[in-house]
């Protein structure tokens, strides 16, 4: 077994409901609990993060009563740091770090954010998962009160934050993107904008691959701005070492996940929700990023060991899955492998935060190259060609593209994404809004991911 494990072995693997991680939980010693806090080298008390999931859902994230969590040490690590990651920036406030919003570009700017000593970026625009996640409307009902409603996507959820003061400090800076982007989110930040009364605005360019030089001066010239802006908030100089050693640890992140998400799509040893929340965290890095590098190494080392003795977490045989855009609700993904599916390609809309940083490059030049090659910024068949790549390589069986009501980008492309997979993969499409914030998938939903999963397996 893995020695991140401390002596503590894991179970079988398999994925478990919130009340069976209670009954797990009474197994972890003591000492276990002890080990780990957010922050290293801090060993605070107030710092430990190894909780079970029904601590969070007392604090309000009651969706976690209803999923389903992969039994290991390392899975328990990694959804007790995710789900403190609001109490996280909050304690970063109070030890004297400097919280950066971080807006639009999902991945880039937080690599240049974390070049800077005691700066901690993160992206409010990953709190749109907070409506389902707490079964609650409030931060949607803020938004819509501010001026932006039901016509928008759920990432809307953001600027209710933002209203609130609770769901994260109020930042010390506000870095937007915009431009070639998303014009919901885009939206969005114009609100924020206008509520805070402060927002650096950067420049984001459409990719041309005939022209990609242009784009990444321009892209470099807008990050000198928000260097400089950092600098005077900081009374720091950046240098171009420190640079390249936050392009390196985002780096070592992003080739952890890209194992990660190989061994689950190939090898099934970890499942499609972990590897969600896996994906994500190369966006931010929930905050922490020294902690959470620790944890994707003690995933990986637990994904490996699963490899090699054959323990696949979720069936091999099951239904082969890509799937397009992240389900707003985590419920989903939960229902899908419940039914006999796995996942095996995903297309989240963060491109930009999965492929490496070319450390041969001068670091500015390198970060705006990785920000060309994102998911928005490009036309919608590069970003099919993206998804169809993998779910080539992984013999995806059928294509679920889970859109939101008024999401720009899904209305506008969903369907011609997936004619495209179906002309060159031959595989059947599935496509549907993921409904509100709910305690169930609605019924309608349900019935139309079980006949699409019948349909894939009547093809077998
Ligand atoms: S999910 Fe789509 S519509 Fe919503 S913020 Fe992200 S890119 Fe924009």
């Amino acid at each position: 077994m893995t020695g991140f494990n401390f002596g503590y072995q894991d179970p079988v693997p398999a994925r478990i409901t919130f009340e069976e991680w209670d009954d797990l939980f009474q197994q972890i010693p003591d000492e276990l609990i002890e080990k780990f806090h957010y922050f290293p080298p801090n060993q605070d008390a107030w710092s430990k993060y190894l909780f079970p999931p029904q601590v969070f859902a007392i604090y309000g994230a009651r969706h976690l009563r209803r999923l389903k969590f992969d039994n290991s040490l390392a899975a328990l690590r990694l959804w007790g740091f995710v789900n403190n990651e609001s109490e996280r920036l909050f304690r970063a406030r109070q030890i004297g770090r400097r919280v950066i919003a971080v807006m639009g570009d999902l991945g880039p700017l937080a690599v240049l954010v974390n070049a800077f000593p005691d700066c901690v970026p993160f992206y409010p625009d990953c709190w749109w998962w907070t409506p389902f996640v707490m079964e609650s409307k409030v931060l949607l009902e803020t938004a819509a009160r501010l001026g932006i409603g039901e016509a928008t996507c759920y990432s809307r959820a953001a600027l209710g934050a933002f209203a609130k003061h609770s769901y994260f400090p109020d930042p010390d800076l506000i870095i937007a993107a915009t431009g070639a982007s998303c014009d919901d989110y885009s939206g969005v930040e114009n609100l924020v904008a206008r509520l805070t009364g402060s927002c650096l605005w950067v420049e984001t360019p459409l990719r041309q691959p005939e022209n990609i030089e242009p784009l990444s001066d321009l892209l470099v010239a807008e990050y000198h701005r928000v260097i400089s802006a950092l600098e005077e908030l900081t009374g720091t100089h950046l240098t171009e070492s420190a640079l390249a050693q936050s392009i390196a640890q985002a780096n070592a992140v992003r080739t952890m996940t890209a194992r990660l998400r190989q061994l689950a799509y190939q090898d099934a040893v970890l499942p499609a929700l972990e590897i969600m929340v896996i994906e994500f965290g190369c966006l931010h890095y929930y905050s922490d990023i020294a902690e959470w590098t620790a944890i994707l190494r003690h995933l990986l080392a637990t994904a490996e060991y699963r490899r090699q003795t054959r323990q696949p977490v979720v069936p091999p045989e099951a239904l082969r899955l890509a799937w397009l855009t992240p389900p707003a609700d985590p419920l989903l993904l939960t229902y899908a492998e419940d039914q006999g599916a796995r996942i095996v390609a995903t297309e989240y809309v963060i491109n930009q935060a999965l492929t490496l940083i070319d450390q041969s490059q001068p670091p500015l030049t390198a970060i705006a190259r990785s920000h060309i090659d994102g998911s928005l910024n490009g036309t919608s068949r590069e970003r099919a060609e993206m998804l169809i790549r993998q779910a080539q390589a992984n013999r995806a069986e059928g294509l679920i593209i889970s859109g939101i009501l008024g999401g720009s980008h899904c209305a506008m492309e969903s369907r011609l994404i997936g004619s495209l997979v179906r002309e060159q993969l031959q595989i059947p499409v599935l496509e549907f809004d993921v409904a509100p914030p709910n305690r169930e998938i609605d019924r309608q939903t349900k019935t139309r991911i079980d006949a699409f999963l019948e349909l894939l397996r009547s093809r077998r």
